[in-house]
């Protein structure tokens, strides 16, 4: 027998140990610090260690104990960047998705798991208002974005073969608040970062559909092909939604691909889908259910139009791998329309966990996350010393503190004051920089907030200001 094989009762026993952890982080979880408050040495200490050449054991679960104890704990009053808050049903699914260990390649490398992420992957469309949407799970909304940015590539260019070369000079554009995977998948595209288009957003960070237009005709003036167009849906500074009807309409009218980067925000149409009027007319959609459907990590996905063109993008079957069923069902791969072959059974913990809590209970939990940035915004407004960046449109809260007899460098003390008021470890903030101004950045997509975490923002950054003012 290998060494490495264990008997079921130490499975039951490790599993066990593994659970009684978590439950005790989970319940700890209010009381933790946002922040570990640990140091470089300290934790290199603990983790950096020995390539073991002997096995410890049991022994080798005691360190995770300090695992817990240096990560960064997502409370109800953690706010930064767009991190969702690690649904635990979902949590549980992992653990089966692992000993399962279903390759998501083909329907016949795993018939079930395969079937699943097709069927949650049109929930996803479907709760968004693009039913008629196909599409499949990614790590994140960067492969998302690289990937639908190779279906325009291929769409428009078909460059897959010969390269770029010899092509007419291809463009893309996104606005000025566009999130820096676009720019990324652009240069591992061999598009170039030069062939990004920056177009101007309005005093509300929106893309400026004329300005679009504009740059296109400049473009198709010089004999350059205007291949995709990228908006927002939200921006992951403000949560901005770009005017997404009418940029559909400029991109479909100059033949360029049309992608909406709905990493952040598109989920929120489950709740507001007024708010994202157009986003059906998109060729590609990324989607970030590990932002705002709250699953753990990693949980991304690419939605398209035309499964065609994805497998014109991505289909280059070895035949090793070749599928031998002619039966629509049976027949079906992932890996004809994804840039992965080998995939986790991602869609297991997205399906328990819709299939627990019911798409009310998620719907409830995003309007939830509006109404608190709502409540914040407006505690903002009430505070002479803070100022807002209005509009708040989705979840995401900018805001600076500005005080009575503000120094010059405002943009110095608020990185001081964002420092201290992760320092002091009740709320976690981040931070976003709008025409070169330094914002602290509260982001709701957490379902573990309640109002009084909310109203501890204000308490934490006019506590962390005068600490700031006073050093
Ligand atoms: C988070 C985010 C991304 C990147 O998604 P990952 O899952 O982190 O790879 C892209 N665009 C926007 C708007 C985002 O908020």
């Amino acid at each position: 027998m290998s060494r490495l094989e264990i008997s079921i009762q130490e499975f039951r026993d490790i599993a066990e140990k593994i659970l009684g952890i978590a439950a005790e982080y989970l319940e700890s979880l209010d009381a933790r610090p946002v922040f570990p408050g640990s140091n470089g040495d300290e934790v290199n200490g603990h983790f950096e260690g020995e390539l073991p050449e002997k096995g410890s054991g049991k022994e080798a679960l005691e360190r995770l104990v300090e695992v817990v104890r240096h990560c960064r704990c997502q409370n109800g009053r953690f706010f930064g960047y767009v991190l969702g808050s690690g649904e635990p049903i979902a949590a549980t699914a992992d653990l089966l998705a692992s000993v399962l260990n279903q390759n998501v390649t083909a329907w016949r490398s795993g018939p079930a798991a395969i079937t699943i992420e097709r069927t949650v992957v049109g929930w996803l469309a479907q709760a968004i208002g693009c039913a008629s949407h196909t599409g499949n799970l990614t790590s994140g909304g960067s492969a998302a974005n690289l990937m639908g940015l190779a279906m325009a590539r291929e769409a428009k260019l078909f460059a897959n073969e010969r390269g770029l070369r010899d092509m007419p000079q291809a463009v893309v554009y996104a606005s000025d608040q566009v999130h820096m995977s676009i720019p990324k998948a652009v240069a591992l595209l061999g598009i170039g970062r030069a062939n990004l288009r920056i177009v101007p957003s309005d005093g509300e960070c929106r893309m400026i559909p004329q300005e679009l237009h504009a740059a296109i005709q400049e473009d198709k003036k010089a004999g350059r092909v205007a291949a995709a167009v990228v908006a927002s849906a939200g921006t992951v500074n403000t949560g901005a939604v770009d005017p997404l009807m009418k940029i559909a309409e400029i991109a479909h009218g100059n033949d360029a691909w049309f992608h909406v980067d709905g990493a952040y925000g598109a989920l929120a149409a489950i709740a507001h889908p007024d708010k994202f009027a157009g986003l059906q007319m998109a060729d590609s959609i990324s989607l970030d259910p590990h932002k705002w459907l709250y699953q753990p990590l990693d949980c991304g996905c690419l939605l398209f139009r035309d499964a065609g063109v994805a497998q014109a993008a991505f289909s280059h079957t070895g035949d090793y791998a070749r599928s031998l069923s002619a039966d629509p069902v049976e027949s079906f791969a992932f890996f004809e329309e994804s840039l992965e072959l080998s995939r986790r059974f991602r869609a297991l913990k997205l399906w328990l966990s819709l299939r627990y809590h019911g798409m009310a209970a998620f719907r409830e939990a995003i309007q939830d996350d509006l109404a608190h940035a709502q409540r914040l915004a407006a505690a903002i407004r009430r505070q002479r010393e803070l100022e807002l960046v209005e509009p708040v449109t989705l979840s995401a809260v900018c805001f600076r503190y500005r005080g009575k007899h503000a120094p010059d460098d405002l943009n110095r003390l608020n990185a001081e004051i964002l420092k201290n008021v992760v320092q002091r470890g009740r709320v976690y903030l981040s931070n976003a920089s709008l025409a070169g101004t330094f914002y602290l950045r509260a982001c709701f997509v957490n379902h573990r907030t309640k109002d009084s975490d909310v109203d501890a923002v204000i308490r934490e950054v006019l506590a962390a200001a005068k600490e700031a003012v006073s050093s």
